[in-house]
């Protein structure tokens, strides 16, 4: 079946008289047991919760793996739960635009473990390609396609030929693409994993991360790490984030329907100096987009004629876009990346990033086109 339809299909309860459509919202901290427990009897809510697995089974079967997903706290628990599998003195080859707090994460093992970081140009294979062999053999390539903010797009599974032939794991950050657009256990990645704060909860209302294996003894060691770290979710922002990934679809759909003739409009617009989508014929990852992507995804970089000051001031003016640090939501957001002190020096300062929503594009349009001729 299509990914539209287990998007609503998985996870649901076996059909029986009375049975209820949704799985039920179970909050209990511990499960009546006696004895010597049999494997998978529900014991005690850090080891397991049974809220968890219809969101882990729909989101293990949208990425076509061979396990049930495994849901974290955060997006962030989730990559530390991945990084982990890098040994002490390993090295790990990743964007030099991740997601800046996976950024800061690697600089954290660099520090305390002594991993060698190698910070690449995703997009150049031969590039990654030459850090992934020396000066050693990698341990991890972590990938992000499209990154965050750039929109860079790698070729994953070249990506994930040039890691495996060095001996290296794979783990892809698929926030950006959702599995909808992009699988990449399906391009031979070992480890993927989620901010399901973004798109697959997709109403900021819930942070929550998630990690996949196909491998049963790199799975084994994502859970054992979640367990040993309480790294777990609240029952409640599963059961949300279930809900808001039975509409999937419709939001990726209808958000990247509105960020591409977004894009297309803003590339003639007379207060835009640069307008990154992977939609746009002339964008640097539009042709890789087209070929790995079922989709270009609705996030859109931006830079507005007058630097980061006109830029601040296209933000201020907005009145439907949400100034605001998230993504993936129903509701447009945007910001200006380099405001925080932390961003990558090689994002631009006046860089935009702007996710699309799902409300009337003309709307969106009108106020966009009226701040960026306000400033
Ligand atoms: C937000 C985000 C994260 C972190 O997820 P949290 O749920 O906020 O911890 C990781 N990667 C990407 C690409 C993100 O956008």
């Amino acid at each position: 079946m299509s990914p539209a339809t287990l998007a609503v299909s998985a996870g649901r309860p076996a059909r029986s008289q009375g049975a209820p459509v949704n799985a039920p919202l179970v909050l209990s901290s511990t499960f009546v047991s006696q004895g010597v427990p049999e494997p998978g009897e529900p014991l005690y809510g850090r080891m397991d919760a049974t809220t968890w697995h219809p969101f882990e089974e729909a989101l293990g079967t949208l990425e076509g793996s061979a396990h049930p997903a495994l849901v974290y706290s955060s997006g962030m628990s989730a990559i530390a739960a991945a990084l982990s599998l890098v040994p002490p003195g390993g090295r790990l080859v990743l964007p030099r635009h991740s997601y800046q707090v996976t950024l800061g994460y690697a600089r954290d093992l660099a520090e305390r473990l002594g991993v060698d970081v190698a910070l690449v140009d995703i997009d150049d294979t031969a590039a990654v390609a030459a850090a992934l062999a020396s000066p050693r053999p990698a341990s991890m390539l972590w990938v992000e396609t499209p990154t965050n903010p750039m929109l860079e797009v790698a070729d994953l599974p070249a990506l994930v030929e040039a890691a495996h032939a060095v001996g290296a794991l794979v783990g892809v950050d698929n926030t950006f693409a959702t599995p909808l657009v992009q699988r990449p256990l399906e391009h031979g990645a070992d480890v993927v994993v989620h901010s399901v704060t973004k798109y697959l909860a997709g109403h900021t209302d819930v942070v929550l991360g998630a990690a996949l294996a196909d491998d049963a003894a790199l799975h084994a060691r994502l859970h054992a790490y979640r367990t040993l770290h309480g790294s777990i979710a609240g029952p409640f922002e599963v059961w949300l984030a279930l809900r808001g990934l039975r509409t999937l679809a419709l939001r990726v759909e209808r958000a990247q329907a509105s960020a591409a003739e977004l894009a297309r409009r803003l590339s003639t617009h007379p207060g835009v100096a640069e307008v990154r989508h992977p939609s746009l014929p002339t964008d640097p990852g539009h042709e890789r987009a087209a070929r790995l992507m079922t989709g270009f995804g609705s996030i859109i970089g931006l830079r507005p004629h007058g630097g980061p000051d006109a830029a601040d001031g296209v933000v201020a003016a907005l009145q439907l876009w949400v100034p605001a640090t998230s993504l993936g939501g129903v509701e447009s957001m945007l910001e200006r990346r380099r405001r925080f002190a932390t961003e990558s020096l090689t994002v631009p300062e006046d860089l935009l990033r702007l996710s699309v929503g799902i409300e009337d594009v003309e709307d969106l349009w009108r106020d966009l086109d009226r701040a960026l001729r306000s400033v």
